[in-house]
């Protein structure tokens, strides 16, 4: 690899990176904070054929135990401003940063989402989401460096699903995101917002190392009708079958494969009690979809991305 022009660590651990605590070595490694320096840096990359990876928050990563030989960018802040009802954000900024910006402002719509790690741009890529909101319910327009050139894309051009949007198909980077607010209630939105952290802590303890979710919850209408019927109703939440539901019906909690460990109170959270590594977590989560498979003919997807 050639030797870049601008400044870079070698051999950073990538299990300092991210919330799961899991992976090697990146060979190199591009702590960036800005979106000028971020395009700037891509453009060189693209330039001189060389492959990288980009991730922000490390909250939905498992990075691999053999390390990144690719220049791996993190993007690690931003700025944001807000004008009327509508809030632009660099895509390093928190998610959270933006969540309180908009209550501060009296805007609603991310609400529901407070208390989930990682940045803005991270969002966007698996349009998180709880509490029946997910972050593409206010995305208007998207920021993109592909290839050389940076544009705006619509929402409708995003192609968010559930969990999912075009960002977890194709190579493009997301640079800021322009998210359209409602009016509301300041005070209210604020007691939403801390109602809900307080939900959150008594699931993900602070400093507890894991990656969120990590199966995708299931929507009820991707089912047939005679697997819909294995399923207790009363389980289903905003249309969607909790994995940890079909997870804990299949004895998950508790499973344990070297340090990586189903927690006792949740079907669907794998934690790493120390020196958890990514052989672990697949094999863990391969046993765990076959059972599940077997048992209600439902195929678990990853929440989590395995770099
Ligand atoms: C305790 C805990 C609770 C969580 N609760 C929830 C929840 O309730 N709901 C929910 O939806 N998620 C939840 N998550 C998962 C996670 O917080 C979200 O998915 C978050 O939005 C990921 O953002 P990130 O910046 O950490 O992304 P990263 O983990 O850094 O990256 C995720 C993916 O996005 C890509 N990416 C990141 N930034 C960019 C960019 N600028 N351009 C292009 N690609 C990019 C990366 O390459 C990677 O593929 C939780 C995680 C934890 C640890």
């Amino acid at each position: 690899m050639n030797n870049l022009p601008f400044p870079y660590l070698q051999n950073v651990s990538l299990s300092q990176l991210s919330t799961f605590a899991i992976g090697g070595l990146a060979k190199k490694y591009i702590p960036l904070a800005t979106i000028p320096d971020l395009v700037k840096v891509l453009n060189y990359l693209w330039q001189n054929s060389l492959p990288f990876q980009i991730f922000s928050g490390g909250s939905n990563i498992v990075f691999p135990d053999q390390g990144l030989d690719e220049i791996l960018i993190h993007l690690k802040d931003g700025t944001l401003e807000v004008r009327d009802n509508l809030l632009t954000a660099d895509s390093g900024v928190k998610l959270s940063q933006v969540i309180n910006f908009a209550i501060k402002n009296g805007l609603s719509g991310l609400e529901n989402l407070s208390g989930i790690p990682g940045s803005t741009g991270g969002a966007v890529v698996g349009n998180a989401g709880a509490y029946g909101s997910s972050v593409s319910d206010v995305i208007q327009e998207v920021n993109i460096w592909d290839k050389g050139r940076v544009y705006w894309i619509n929402k409708k051009d995003c192609y968010f699903t559930y969990r999912e949007s075009i960002f977890k198909k194709k190579k493009r980077v997301i640079l800021k995101v322009k998210l359209r607010f409602k009016k509301g209630n300041k005070n209210n939105l604020l007691s939403i917002s801390r109602q809900i952290i307080n939900k959150r802590r008594v699931k993900y303890k602070e400093g507890l190392r894991c990656p969120g979710s990590f199966f995708k919850n299931i929507l009820v209408t991707d089912l047939f009708p005679s697997v819909l019927e294995k399923i207790d109703s009363s389980k289903i939440v905003f249309g969607k079958i909790p994995a940890g539901i079909l997870l804990e019906s299949v004895g998950a909690k508790g499973m344990k494969i070297g340090e990586i460990e189903i927690a006792s109170f949740h079907g669907n959270l794998f934690i790493n009690n120390g020196q958890g590594t990514a052989a672990d977590v697949k094999k863990l989560a391969e046993i765990l979809k076959k059972k599940v498979y077997q048992k209600f003919g439902i195929l678990l997807e990853e929440e989590i991305r395995y770099f």
